[in-house]
């Protein structure tokens, strides 16, 4: 696992938010300004800047990561959702450490959230 960052927020988060859901080197916490319904974020403990740099998990931390994203979806009580990464700034990124975001609304098809919605604030 990459190590942490003394001054990166979801490093800090990682060691010490409020979770809703907790697995070995993966947090999952509510998105502080929801995009969705349900709105929530898989964050790994270990610091990497963006998706980029995944190469720096190994394959199981690869394979573990992405089925830590399946059991939060699950968790939070999504079965249609949409898993999503913005990579660099000029694509949304804001916080650079590496995140997925879990968007859905409940059970409901109509509410989950569009194609291409992204949490970008730029246009692709
Ligand atoms: P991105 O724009 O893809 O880098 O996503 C960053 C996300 O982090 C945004 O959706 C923010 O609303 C969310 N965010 C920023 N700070 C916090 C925080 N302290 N707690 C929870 N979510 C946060
Ligand atoms: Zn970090």
């Amino acid at each position: 696992m990459p190590k942490q960052r003394e001054d990166c927020l979801f490093c800090q988060i990682a060691r010490e938010g409020a979770y809703v859901h907790k697995g070995k080197g993966f947090v999952a916490i509510n998105d502080i300004n929801p995009k969705a319904p349900v709105h929530v974020l898989v964050i790994p403990e270990g610091h990497v800047d963006t998706f980029r740099a995944v190469g720096e998990f190994d394959a199981k931390e690869s394979k573990r990561m992405l089925e830590f994203v399946a059991e939060t979806a699950e968790k939070v009580g999504l079965t249609d959702y949409r898993v999503l990464v913005n990579v660099g700034p000029t694509a949304g990124q804001t916080v650079f450490h590496l995140h997925w975001h879990i968007l859905g609304g409940g059970n409901d098809p109509s509410e989950v959230p569009a194609a291409a919605v992204a949490t970008a604030e730029t246009e692709l």
